[in-house]
């Protein structure tokens, strides 16, 4: 049963990775943003004290994170955890740990998709799609067989997400610097930094997770 954070910047498929995990080794995602919405929406005792801090138009405090993870490690106990999106900070690092500390359990691995921010532009702002089929193109890695045509049902129009320009990755991967730069050395100290390739395919990805969590096992 390891206990892993998975950290990666937009773009490099973490949530596909995290789905997979669950999938094959049933282990559980602890996104704090979803546990927070889940355990407010099913009145729990952590979710009516979150709900009544947030109608209230404060933020929810890392005491009630907290005891929210806590609810969540108890509910899948037998089970191996991913946290995403928490810890932020080491005050929150330190939290992490008592909580797994008190249930006889230990953070083993922080997992990082490591992307390199050239190739991350190029590979998000060269990417379209069939607007009819929904088959996925890229201006540098795979066109079209025939130029302006769908390979897969014959359609000439095209589109993009408007959010796949250069200023948006940018600024996302700022932001994805920003928020990991306060934990990663306090995970490198202790050596528990693992970088993989999150330019890779998804299965040479997943491959690279799977050789880590094997062996720590
Ligand atoms: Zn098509």
């Amino acid at each position: 049963m390891l206990n892993i954070i998975l950290l990666g910047p937009p773009g490099a498929g973490k949530g596909t990775q995290a789905a997979r995990l669950q999938a094959d080794r049933g282990m559980v995602q602890m996104s704090t943003g979803d546990m927070l919405r889940e355990a407010v929406a099913a009145g729990t005792p952590v979710g009516l004290k979150a709900k009544a801090v947030m109608e209230r138009g404060e933020l929810v405090s890392d005491a009630i994170v907290s005891a929210l993870i806590g609810e969540r490690l108890d509910a899948a106990a037998d089970k191996g955890a991913i946290f995403d999106g928490f810890p932020r900070t080491k005050h929150q690092a330190e939290a992490l740990d008592i909580l797994l500390g008190e249930r006889g359990r230990k953070l083993d691995y922080v997992i990082e998709l490591a992307v390199e921010e050239e190739a991350l532009v190029t590979r998000i702002t060269g990417r379209f799609t069939c607007a009819k089929c929904g088959t996925g193109y890229h201006d540098q890695f795979k066109l079209p067989k025939t130029a302006g045509i769908c390979d897969a049902c014959g359609s000439t129009e095209f589109k993009r997400r408007p959010d796949d320009n250069e200023q948006t990755v940018r600024t996302r991967m700022a932001e994805y610097r920003a928020k990991t730069a306060p934990i990663l050395p306090y995970y490198e100290e202790r050596g528990l930094v693992r970088r993989v390739d999150g330019m890779a395919s998804v299965d040479a990805v997943a491959a690279q997770i799977d050789a880590i969590l094997d062996a720590g096992a």
